[in-house]
This record gives C-alpha cells, sequence and structure tokens, in this order.
C-alpha cells in the first residue's frame, strides 16, 4: 500500500543536476528532435504535471513549428511509490492519428506509467509515437522501455524540482534536488 507523504515531512538533500546542466542537455535534446522531426513537425504530448517545466523549455529550444497538447495520468495520487495502476485525469484533445507523436515525460521510474500510456496513444493510431524523457533512474524498471531520447540517467533516489513534486512543493526550483523523507519512504 502506498503512504500519502506531505511536503512538510520532506527534506531537500543535494543538487543532483544544476540548472545549467539541465538547460545544456535540454538544447541537445531540442537539437536532436529538431533534427529528427524536420519536414514532419512532431505533436510534442506533455504528461502533466511533472513534465511542465521540461515541455516548456524543450519546446522553445526546438527549431521547428511544434503543435502541443496535454494530458495528465496519475499513478502514485499523493503518495510517493508506484501503486502500478494509471489513472487518466485529463485526456488530449488532439487526434493523434496520423500525427508523429512525441511524449514528453518528467522521469520514469519502473516505467509503468511510460507503458501504459504507449499502449492507449498507439491505439489511436499516430504516424510515429516516441518518447522523450528527461530523467530515467537506473535499474528500476518493471516494464519493458523504449525512449529515444533521455535527457540524464539517475540513481534511483527521489528527487524534486524542475517540475517534479512531493505533495505539490517544490515543483519551482531551478535545480533537480534529492529529498529525504523524515520518517516516511520515498524511493
Ligand atoms: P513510473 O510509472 O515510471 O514508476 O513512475 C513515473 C511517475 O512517477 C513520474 O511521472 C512521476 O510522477 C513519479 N515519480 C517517479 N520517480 C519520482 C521521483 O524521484 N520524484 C518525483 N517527484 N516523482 C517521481
Amino acid at each position: 500500500m502506498s503512504e500519502e507523504v506531505g511536503p512538510e515531512a520532506v527534506v531537500l538533500g543535494e543538487v543532483v543536476i544544476p540548472a545549467e546542466k539541465i538547460s545544456a542537455r535540454v538544447g541537445e535534446l531540442a537539437e536532436q528532435i529538431s533534427r529528427d522531426y524536420a519536414g514532419r513537425p512532431p505533436l510534442l504530448l506533455g504528461v502533466l504535471k511533472g513534465a511542465f517545466v521540461f515541455l516548456a523549455d524543450l519546446a522553445r529550444a526546438i527549431r521547428l513549428p511544434v503543435e502541443l497538447d496535454f494530458m495528465a495520468v496519475s499513478s502514485y495520487g499523493a503518495a510517493t511509490k508506484t501503486s502500478g495502476i494509471v489513472r487518466i485525469v485529463k485526456d488530449l484533445d488532439t487526434d493523434l492519428s496520423g500525427r508523429d507523436v512525441l511524449v514528453v515525460e518528467d522521469i520514469v521510474d519502473s516505467g509503468l506509467t511510460l507503458s501504459y500510456l504507449r499502449k492507449g496513444l498507439l491505439a489511436r493510431e499516430p504516424a510515429s509515437l516516441e518518447v522523450c524523457a528527461l530523467l530515467v533512474k537506473r535499474g528500476q524498471q518493471r516494464a519493458p522501455i523504449d525512449i529515444a531520447y533521455t535527457g540524464f540517467e539517475i540513481p534511483p533516489i527521489f528527487v524534486v524540482g524542475y517540475g517534479l513534486d512531493v505533495g505539490e512543493r517544490w515543483r519551482n526550483l531551478p535545480d533537480i534536488r534529492a529529498a529525504r523523507g523524515e520518517g516516511v519512504e520515498l524511493s
């Protein structure tokens, strides 16, 4: 069973990826995406809420006329351990058929969210479907994952900042930082 964790039970730890490094890597990813999608501008599909900062930076660095849409899924609720159950909280407004879709994710941990999303999105018959994830936790995947663009691989620690939260806090930190629970387990 997942524990509900409020931000008051969490302390910020060390900087795992500083803002300048994130910014440089986002630029590289955007370059790669701009080359790969030349002539077939992608629909960037942001997975809310965690990916909103990454998506905003990535979209502005891509040199193509991109379109954007958003989906909100919930795998954890307010807790921090995956339940394996993924719920669509907000669906897309765009018809995906024939579109080149690039899913923009904040972090891949077990991979369950991504694998669920991929299945559901493929059923809508896009021309192509790829994933761009800012962070991938090393050695944690419980479902096969296929990620075309990865920002950083990180150790299996719990992180916040640059869009990522605990109980809705710390999404606005410019760096990605470790977070530790006081008497509660976060990762
Ligand atoms: P997965 O389904 O891959 O286990 O989990 C993916 C989702 O879990 C992410 O989109 C994110 O919402 C949440 N998540 C996984 N690891 C972390 C983490 O270290 N920090 C935060 N804030 N959220 C995480």
